[in-house]
């Protein structure tokens, strides 16, 4: 079964809209169109518009880090669905531990943000993981459970089509702890096992489910040969061209 092949680059809280222009020009003009490989930009809101008129012709697409689950009303700060949606992105991130644990975001806030994002055309990536706590007391299976099940409950088959996932432990989040690909790999099977038993053999064979954590020039090649892992999800080294194409050309 091919999967889909997803490389993205989550620019969290960084770049002035100068910085992030100049960006996506070195990726777009350094990169090597691999084919049937997808590539994906979260920049911060403010530069959604900028950089995917830039990536519209290219192989970029762009997504919003986080959205808000309402089409629109009295919700000061927040954005909605459609506003990303009309910004020019395809993707929305969702559930990103730094939601979660920053910003306390629930699974039933992920539910309903995963849904608003299906319902305004967008392909929500939905990032899962457990804290090193967690893994430590070997539970890490239990947490990927609790979070799938919860926070993709109630979805259709053709819903489901349209998700990705984003394994990120925890603890390998901006700490230069990366975990082996074996590691990796292991987890991805549960999720898919996961799936299976939710949502059914298809769905579960089917969903690309990426890696992200620590993910740098030197670990790329080992996680990208194994079989469960899909693509990969970067945060800090997706902040400049010189190391995110490495990553992305593997
Ligand atoms: C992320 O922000 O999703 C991420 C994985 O960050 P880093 O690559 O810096 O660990």
């Amino acid at each position: 079964m091919t999967r889909r092949e997803i490389f993205a680059g989550n620019w969290k809280m960084y770049k002035t809209s100068a910085e992030a222009d100049a960006l996506v020009r070195e990726l777009v003009a350094g990169l090597d169109k691999k084919p049937g490989r997808e590539y994906v930009i979260f920049p911060p809101f403010p530069y959604i518009r900028d950089v995917s008129a830039i990536c519209s012709g290219t192989l970029f697409r762009t997504g919003s880090q986080n959205l808000y689950h309402e089409k629109q009303g009295a919700f000061t700060g927040e954005v909605s669905p459609l506003m990303v949606k009309d910004c020019g992105c395809s993707f929305a991130l969702i559930g990103h531990s730094e939601r979660r644990h920053i910003f306390h975001e629930t699974d039933s806030d992920v539910n309903k943000k995963v849904r608003a994002a299906l319902d305004a055309g967008l392909e929500p990536m939905v990032c899962v993981g457990e804290l090193l706590e967690e893994r430590e007391k070997g539970e890490t299976a239990k947490i990927l459970n609790r979070q799938i099940r919860d926070g993709l409950a109630g979805f259709s088959a053709q819903d489901f089509a349209r998700i990705t996932i984003a394994y990120e432990p925890v603890w390998a989040i901006g700490t230069g702890k990366v975990a082996t690909p074996e590691m990796a790999d292991e987890a991805h099977g549960i999720i898919r096992n996961i799936l299976k038993d939710t949502a059914g053999a298809g769905i579960a064979e089917n969903m690309p489910v990426l890696y992200g954590g620590s993910v740098k020039p030197d670990n790329i090649d080992g996680l990208y040969r194994m079989d469960n892992i899909d693509g990969v999800l970067v945060g800090g080294a997706s902040l400049e061209s010189a190391s995110f194409l490495k990553i992305i050309n593997v």
